[in-house]
């Protein structure tokens, strides 16, 4: 086992996402890659008799869309895109059926767009179903909308939407198995760098966009994807797709690639959504104080601290919060911005004399904030 890994919750690994590129699911040429959907089928079969629950993210809509189609170069148009995943995705599901078919394992295929996992209501929604899902004993087999998502409500790329998942479900791992075979420290050794705890400046530097023509995520946004997942509690490991093999090692902390292990405690489910889900309607701006109280003492964030806010929301939205230009929080806010604007550093005993029947005078409270570093 890789040192570094061998106190991570791995060791209790329960639940575990499964996140597969384009180039692994699709061959050269654009059609579908079969024996290789196949083999990740019997390496979810030995997960599962190994008492995990695992939940596929599958790329390859608009990949094997462009194959059927006869293709060669990602199309630039959303409509052209929209076709191919609407026509690939059947293709995508129907191959990873008969994939699973021979372990008799039933799949369910679920297709997202931001706005799924965005407003609190619909957010617990999708949680609930893939639970059941998955304590049906059923795969879920999660892809992006892509026919109906336009650029405002996309995740983006499957990276970014495997550590929502990730985060979402709860997942103790998070593989991201693709054509890199893990971070490789491009400025330095020219080795896979084996376990990052922190995404440093150091460790961006090392990974740089490797759009392909058939799919979008590069190094950039798998560290992003880690970045979301590792501070949900989940570890990840980013590693090669091309032999399923590496999922049996992977889980036990030995596999060639690269490690992020779990922050120690993961924020929990209603912090997770504020941090991660949830698109601020506006920000707070707080004065060093503030700032110092919130991040060194873990206080709330009283209006007294604040000098200004941007946007307009009412009470309840999910807002940022800045200091001198440095966005160190997001938290759900107790006032409207009509409301703060009557209030900035005022004092609770003022705030109470001009909100009498309100109980409480946080702007944010404690219970209702999260850090981002
Ligand atoms: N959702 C896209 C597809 O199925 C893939 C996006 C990605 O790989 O990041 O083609």
């Amino acid at each position: 086992m890789t040192d570094a890994l061998s106190q991570s919750p791995l060791s209790s690994c329960r639940r575990v996402v499964l996140k597969l590129g384009t180039n692994i699911l699709r061959h050269e040429g654009g059609s579908v890659n079969e024996q290789r959907m196949t083999a990740v089928g019997q390496a979810v079969d030995n997960m599962r008799r190994a008492g995990m629950e695992v939940v596929i993210v599958s790329s390859g809509a608009i990949g094997l869309g462009m194959g059927k189609l006869g293709m060669g170069k990602r199309p630039t148009r959303l409509t052209e895109l929209q076709a191919c995943a609407a026509i690939g995705q059947t293709i995508l599901m129907q191959t990873w059926q008969r994939s699973f078919e021979p372990f008799g394992i039933t799949v369910a295929q679920v297709l997202l767009t931001r706005e799924d996992v965005r407003g609190r209501k619909r957010h617990l929604a999708v949680h609930d179903t893939l639970d059941k899902l998955l304590s049906l004993g059923v795969v879920p087999i999660i892809n992006e909308n892509d026919t109906v998502s336009a650029d405002e409500i996309k995740f983006g790329d499957n990276d970014i939407l495997s550590a929502l998942v990730a985060s979402l479900v709860k997942a103790d791992l998070l593989a991201i198995l693709s054509t890199a075979p893990g971070l490789v420290d491009r400025l330095g050794t020219g080795e896979i760098v084996p376990v990052v705890h922190d995404i440093t400046p150091e460790i961006l530097a090392m990974a740089g966009g490797s759009e392909t023509a058939t799919s979008v995520g590069g190094m950039v946004t798998k560290l992003d994807a880690a970045r979301i997942a590792t501070a949900s509690g989940c570890t990840v490991f980013i590693g090669s797709g091309f032999d399923p093999a590496i999922v049996a090692d992977m889980t036990k902390g030995r596999a060639r690639g690269t490690y992020f292990p779990a922050k120690e405690r993961g924020i929990d489910a209603r912090k997770r959504w504020i941090a991660f889900f949830e698109s601020p309607k506006g920000t707070l701006i707080a004065d060093s104080g503030a700032r110092k109280a919130v991040i060194a003492d873990g206080s709330s964030l009283l209006p007294k601290g604040l000098t200004g806010i941007d946007g307009c929301f009412e009470e309840g939205a999910v807002v940022n919060i800045r200091c001198e230009g440095d966005t160190f929080a997001r938290g759900i806010c107790a006032f409207s911005s009509d409301e703060l604007l009557g209030i900035l550093g005022k004092a609770s005993s003022e705030i109470k004399a001009q909100y009498p029947e309100r109980r409480h005078f946080e702007a944010v409270h404690r219970d209702s904030l999260v850090l981002l570093q």
